[in-house]
This record gives structure tokens, sequence and C-alpha cells, in this order.
């Protein structure tokens, strides 16, 4: 091989990685996009219960129908927080709490909703995917997803197995939608409304709470 011969080998070897970067970055751009553009536009992408189910979670997908009293059907195009509630019933369960928003359509009592609702058991029902709003929140229910907790008692204390499936789904919807533990907050931070009671009667509870979350491991 002669040095024309050698350097055109090299120019070419050059040129060649030259072009395989600059399709790695093309291909990379283009999937970090359209992921970005499904978790918008789909909003569950990511967080089907399928996806739950593999993750570690179990999550029964119950929707509401839609309705303008609890299921508006209104899409959800940003999520900035989640809320945490607690449903003020002692003793229902998550399947009433869904019944109960479920039949507002006919009943029409109030507007009323929340995207999950977690039971005495640590069943976690979901009523609304997460492409769409709930009525839970009040101004914040167009960026925000919602969570009730059921509770036995009046002082609103969730049992051990509500609050580890509540510690585990905040996680898995923070990693989901690139939130931080600090981006969970209460009810009460957005109205003032003593809910969810136990964590407001308790700060030091909430910051556990946020603290379980972040030192969670699905
Ligand atoms: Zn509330």
């Amino acid at each position: 091989m002669n040095i024309k011969q050698r350097k055109i080998l090299v120019l070419s070897i050059s040129i060649l990685l030259l072009a395989i970067c600059i399709v790695g970055v093309i291909v990379n751009h283009f999937f970090t996009k359209q992921d970005k553009e499904e978790i918008f536009k789909y909003g569950y992408k990511k967080t089907t219960a399928d996806k739950a189910s593999k993750d570690g979670i179990s999550i029964k997908e119950d929707f509401l129908t839609v309705n303008s009293f609890s299921r508006p059907g209104t899409p959800l195009k940003v999520i900035n927080n989640i809320v945490v509630h607690y449903v003020a019933n002692p003793g229902s369960s998550a399947q009433d709490n869904r019944n109960y928003f479920n039949g507002l359509a006919t009943t029409g009592q109030t507007y009323a909703s929340s995207h999950y609702v977690i039971g005495i058991e640590g069943e976690i029902i979901q009523c609304i995917p997460l492409n769409e709003i709930a009525y839970c929140s009040n101004n914040r229910n167009d960026d925000t997803i919602s969570i009730e907790v059921c509770h036995p008692d009046e002082d609103g204390k969730f049992t051990k197995d509500s609050y580890d499936s509540l510690v585990k789904l905040c996680a898995w919807l923070c990693d989901a939608y690139e939130l931080e533990a600090e981006d969970i907050i209460r009810h009460y931070d957005v109205t003032g409304k003593i809910c969810p009671k136990y964590f407001v009667d308790n700060p030091d509870a909430w910051k556990k709470f946020k603290k379980d979350v972040k030192n969670s491991h699905l």
C-alpha cells in the first residue's frame, strides 16, 4: 500500500466514523423527542397498569365512564405535581370511592374524582387515565396527578399497607414524569383544606413520607 492509498484509507475510515456519530446523534434525538411527545400526547404511556405490574406495583384499571361530573375527558397536558388526599370517609374501600365517583355521572351530586384511590389493604385502583384531568385539587386540576387514600379511622392515619402502596406509587410516578419527592404536595398546600388530615396534623410524618419516597427503590 503506497502513501496515497494509506491516506485514502485513513480518510475513508474517518468519514465512516463521523457518519456513524451523526446517525447516532440523530437517532438519539429522534427517540428522546418522540418519547417526550408521547408522554404528553398519551399521558400514561409509561404508567399503564401493565407497565406497573412489570415494575412490581399492582394497579387495577377501572376507569370511570366519561361524564361531566367526574371524568370530563379534558386533556392533562403537563404534570408538575402529585397531590395526596384522604377520602374523609373512614372504613370505605377503594372500590367504594371509585364507584361513588362513577355514580356522580347519574346523581350529579357534585364534581369530584381522582386519578387513583388507594384502599386500606393497599390495593390501588386507577379511575382516570393520566392524560386526562381529575376533579380533585381545585385550581391545580390542570397540572397535577391526584391520589386519594382510604383510612380506617377519623384521625385519617393510613394503614401500613396503604402507606406502603402510596410510597411505591409516588416513587413510580416521580420516575415516570421526572419529578422529585418535593414535587409531591398535600391538598392542604393547594387550598389550606385539612387534607390529608393526618399529614396536616403531623408535619413530621409528612416529611418522613417524602423521605421514604426518595429512598424507595422500585
Ligand atoms: Zn383532598
